[in-house]
């Protein structure tokens, strides 16, 4: 059975004082997790040896990063490699958020350089996709959305697409408010998986995790969770506050 997951995306936000704060009240509400249901934590780099300690002892909610660099190690000012990052004790790391992808020029090459490089260091990969809403709106989303997987994870061997958790984000809906309707999550999500299936086979795509990302709140987490192909979200601006964030890690476990 393929796993489920909520992961937070803190970006740029919270203080240390106030990141452990957060995961300490996390940690007072938290519900039973398990193999199948998994929490992921992905705070600034800053915060990265804090959160390893305070999630030692919470079953199934693992530390994540939100992006590495693209090389091994080197004369990268102001960077962070993958080895430092498994090194931490990281489990998971986002590549490809439409924030980097805008705001950092990361281009799908790069993309794909990141993707190897966390999986070179026995980490997961978070692997963001999505269509800005001028693509949505001339109704171009799939072949958008398929294009970013080929270039960015379609180099992976079978063994190593395994590793890899693919989270859908249409930008238009990031941060915004607007949320993706659970049909178009759906609709999309089955195309993801379709285009996976058609590169690896049905067996690796029926177990590939594929998440929801943009506007996730309580209000409407169970609803896009419902939906057959959506087994969980990334979540922004909803993992920064406990009980938005513990709404949504309950609507996945009763999904
Ligand atoms: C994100 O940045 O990954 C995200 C989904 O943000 P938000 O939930 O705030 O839209």
């Amino acid at each position: 059975m393929r796993k489920k997951i909520v992961a937070a995306n803190w970006k740029m936000n919270l203080n240390l004082i106030e990141g452990a704060d957060l995961i300490n009240e996390i940690y007072k509400g938290l519900p039973e997790l398990n193999e199948s249901n998994e929490v992921v934590i992905a705070p600034p780099f800053l915060h990265i040896p804090q959160t390893v300690t305070q999630l030692a002892n919470m079953e199934y909610v693992f530390p994540g990063a939100q992006n590495c660099h693209h090389e091994a190690a080197g004369a990268y000012t102001g960077e962070v490699s993958a080895s430092m990052l498994n090194n931490a004790e990281v489990k998971y790391v986002i590549i490809g958020h439409s924030e980097r992808r805008q705001y950092f020029g990361e281009d799908d090459a790069m993309l794909a350089k990141k993707t190897n490089q966390v999986l070179a260091n026995n980490m997961q990969v978070i692997f963001c996709c999505g269509e800005p809403l001028e693509v949505r709106e001339q109704g171009g989303q799939n072949d958008y959305v398929e294009a970013q997987l080929k270039a960015g994870l379609f180099h992976l061997s079978e063994a190593h697409i395994k590793n890899v958790v693919i989270a859908y984000e249409p930008i238009w809906a990031i941060g915004t408010g607007l949320t993706a309707s659970s049909a178009q999550a759906q609709t999309m999500h089955q195309h993801i998986r379709a285009v996976v299936a058609e590169q690896y086979g049905a067996a690796v795509a029926a177990e590939i995790t594929i998440l929801y990302g943009g506007s996730c709140k309580p209000g409407n987490a169970a609803e896009l969770f419902s939906c057959e192909d959506v087994d969980g979200g990334l979540i922004g601006g909803a993992a920064l506050n406990a009980d938005d964030f513990l709404a949504i890690v309950s609507a996945m476990i009763n999904s």
